[in-house]
């Protein structure tokens, strides 16, 4: 049985003129214009209209491809007022987004568009490619199992610094936008909240002067510190370190911490949960120091 809001997967691959209506999400190369995918070109091609951020870019972009879809700049300025008219059209036409670079919605305007689009049963299709953070998840060494994409962090320091104490505990690589000149500030922000984990910068990624250097955050601040970079920027940050293990020394303090306050039971807990280890190991611990102390 058909999935209720299953879509035809091969919808654009009827004849070019025959492109079926609906809202094409479509990836453009993030620097390399080899990384335009064929299918972007066909489905650029054979669009009604491309809603693009920036007539100049995406014109660059569709001249060197041969493409003479009319544009239609989408951007916040002019979202709320054009965005009715595109998916009205999307409904009984094929209609495209896409971004300066990279994949749209990443950063990037277009999640109102295709929240709407699906409210109104418009048919809303991926046609994925180049986007920076996997770009850069993909080459920089860090664990890719599980990561979290941040985008830009806030200029303001006391505001950055909150949003990346908000981070700090989650169980992942953590993926950020950024620009040169707010590089250092950034690399320090990091240090300082989250520890001096492994991570990486990504520059110019796809282009002629591309780089991924890994280090510690420590070492990445301190190569930045000076001279910002030029270039577009990706930064890493492996999740949090594992917590050094806890000595018999460390165990004792605690417990003897506790017990000052608590009962056997609910020290043994409380340190227990603090200190990463088995519940019955700490109780029978606690119960040793709280006979010796009687
Ligand atoms: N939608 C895009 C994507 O899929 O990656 C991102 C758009 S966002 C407005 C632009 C930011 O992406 C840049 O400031 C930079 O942080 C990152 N970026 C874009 N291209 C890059 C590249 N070639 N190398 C490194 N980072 C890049």
């Amino acid at each position: 049985m058909e999935h209720p809001s299953s879509q035809p997967a091969d919808a654009e691959q009827l004849p070019t003129a025959e492109l079926a209506p609906g809202l094409y999400i479509v990836a453009t190369p993030i620097g390399n214009l080899g990384d335009m995918t064929a299918r972007a070109v066909r489905v650029l091609g054979s669009a009604s209209l491309i809603a693009c951020e920036d007539t100049r870019v995406t014109g660059r972009l569709l001249h060197h491809f041969g493409i003479s879809t009319r544009m239609q700049p989408y951007h916040d300025h002019n979202a709320a007022a054009v965005r009715p008219g595109l998916i009205a059209r999307a409904l009984i036409e094929p209609v495209a987004l896409v971004s300066d670079a990279g994949t749209p919605l990443i950063s990037d305007p277009g999640f109102k568009l295709v929240a709407d689009a699906r409210d109104a049963g418009v048919t809303v299709l991926a046609v994925p490619g180049a986007c920076a953070a996997i770009a850069a998840l993909s080459i920089a060494g860090l664990p890719t199992d599980r990561f979290l994409f941040a985008g830009f962090l806030p200029a303001k320091d006391k505001a950055r610094r909150d949003a990346i104490a908000q981070l700090a505990a989650v169980p992942a690589t953590l993926l950020f936008y950024e620009s040169g000149p707010r590089l250092a500030a950034t690399l320090a922000a990091l240090l300082a909240v989250l520890g001096d984990r492994p991570a990486g910068v990504g520059r110019e990624l796809t282009k002629r002067y591309e780089e991924m250097v890994t280090g510690t955050l420590s070492v990445l601040a301190e190569r930045w510190a000076e001279v910002p970079p030029r270039g577009e920027i990706v930064v890493l940050v492996g999740p949090p370190l594992p917590a050094a293990a806890a000595t018999q020394d460390d165990l004792d303090a605690a417990l003897q911490s506790a017990l000052a306050t608590m009962k056997v039971k609910d020290a043994a807990r409380h340190v227990a949960d603090a200190l990463g280890l088995a519940k019955s190991e700490v109780y029978a611990r606690a119960l040793v120091i709280r006979q010796g102390s009687e």
